[in-house]
């Protein structure tokens, strides 16, 4: 079943305070004294890629914007917000007052707020480079920010955005500069969009003889940071650092920066979609098409018995730093646990060390059988519960509730990410 697009163009500005929803309300423009019409004033803008934006209220008076999340909540959590702002004066001061959503599924409560709400808003004039709002702070219900720019129009956003175009562009980009690397798609999803992604492997090396390495992200599609570190491990990867040349020599690497990449553009959060999101989907009959054919690819690396490195990128809860989600260690058998437990001590030391910080914790969070229903078609689990007897198989959580969860600390986490995997790898036997 397809949705309508939540894509709308609101310009509200005849009286002081005006409450709109839907979502396709046409604009009036804003009578000026004599009743003649005016320059427009404010006005919100969400018929692009990845927008999403509710309850729009526009205060012309106040220079403010109060508004919610928008997205069907069955099509996951409605916490991703993303939006342009027109009819901006150059330095005036904007406000935008955010609430969570109150939209549900049944009678299920609505998300809690926090997973909406930033401590930071993010925005861009140009909507290439991301910025940081200052700190948002909380009047009752709302969560405020403040805005001067020096422009008229501007995007904002609940973290950089990172759409299945911008995947595409960076993709192309890539595989044009680098003789290594080449974009290909992995599959069509059910909407009928690309879904694209990179192919990295230097030399002659026969394929049989190289390591296997699989990086993914946005299984979620409201988790934009996860995309974003995926690109920072692309990135690398493709770079000139002697150890990036190391691995491209000895592994070939498949990275997909946006999975769900019909909630990523359709700006719907992805996690709990029904009927199960795409990290509760790695079941013997995926439902997702990204799914099947990851899965399928993932498996050929397993039967190939080189299926070395899986990871699956997230970013997690409001209060949370990065970490990783493992499977208890109960359930696996060596060499598995100690393989994982050193690529992650491998990890951490490098991810810990960035400047400016990015706070992770060295232990793992558990994902077996307590933490959901679905546990045994969550990714990583999937990975390790199939792989070979060596594969080290792992969810990475990035912080995003932090002044250094930008665009620049995101890619940091992907390019030490990456890094640490060469490390790793070549603590292994050569696949002669
Ligand atoms: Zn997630």
């Amino acid at each position: 079943m397809r949705f309508l697009h939540p894509f709308s163009i609101l310009i509200v500005v005849a009286a002081p305070l005006i409450v709109v929803g839907g979502d396709n309300v046409t604009g009036i423009t804003q009578p000026n004294r004599d009743g003649q019409p005016g320059p427009p004033g404010l006005m919100v803008v969400s018929d692009f890629e990845g927008a999403s934006v509710a309850d729009v209220s526009i205060d012309q008076v106040a220079r403010s914007i109060s508004f919610m999340p928008g997205g069907n909540p069955e099509r996951g959590w409605p916490c991703w917000w993303s939006f342009r702002i027109d009819g901006m004066n150059p330095g005036e001061t904007v406000t935008l007052k955010l609430r969570g959503s109150t939209a549900t599924v049944g009678k299920q409560k609505p998300l809690a707020a926090s997973w909406a709400t930033p401590k930071q808003a993010t925005w861009s004039t140009d909507g290439k480079a991301w910025l940081h709002t200052g700190d948002g702070h909380r009047q009752d219900e709302w969560m405020v920010y403040m805005l001067q720019p020096d422009t008229t129009s501007i995007f904002v956003a609940w973290g950089p955005p990172y759409t299945p175009t911008t995947a595409a562009k960076f993709m192309q980009a890539i595989g044009e500069a680098s003789p290594h690397a080449e974009a290909r798609e992995l599959c069509r999803s059910r909407e009928g969009r690309s879904v694209p992604m990179l192919h990295v492997s230097e030399g002659d090396r026969a394929t049989q003889h190289r390591f296997g390495v699989w990086v993914q992200a946005r299984q979620h599609a409201w988790e934009s940071g996860s995309s974003w570190v995926a690109q920072g491990f692309a990135e690398w990867l493709v770079g000139n650092d002697p150890d990036a040349v190391w691995l491209r020599r000895h592994a070939e690497i498949s990275v997909v920066p946006v999975m769900d990449v019909d909630n990523a553009a359709t700006g719907n959060g992805g996690k709990n979609a029904l009927p199960h999101d795409h990290n509760r989907d790695w079941s013997s009959n995926p439902h997702w098409n990204e799914v099947q054919a990851a899965q399928r690819m993932v498996s050929e690396l397993i039967d190939a018995g080189r299926m070395d490195v899986f990871l699956d990128l997230h970013n997690p809860a409001p209060g949370d730093p990065s970490f990783f989600y493992i499977l208890p260690q109960e359930m696996l058998k060596e060499p598995m646990i100690s393989l994982r437990n050193r690529f992650i001590d491998l990890a951490y030391g490098r991810i810990s060390k960035i400047k400016p910080l990015i706070p992770m914790s060295n232990k793992p969070k558990v994902t077996g059988a307590g933490y959901h229903p679905l546990w045994r078609q969550i990714s990583s689990n999937w990975v390790c519960m199939n792989g070979n007897p060596h594969t080290v198989s792992l969810c990475l959580e990035t912080i995003w509730n932090y002044k250094n969860s930008t665009t620049d600390g995101y890619r940091a986490v992907g390019a030490n990410l990456a890094a640490a995997v060469r490390e790793y790898l070549a603590e292994r036997p050569v696949r002669e």
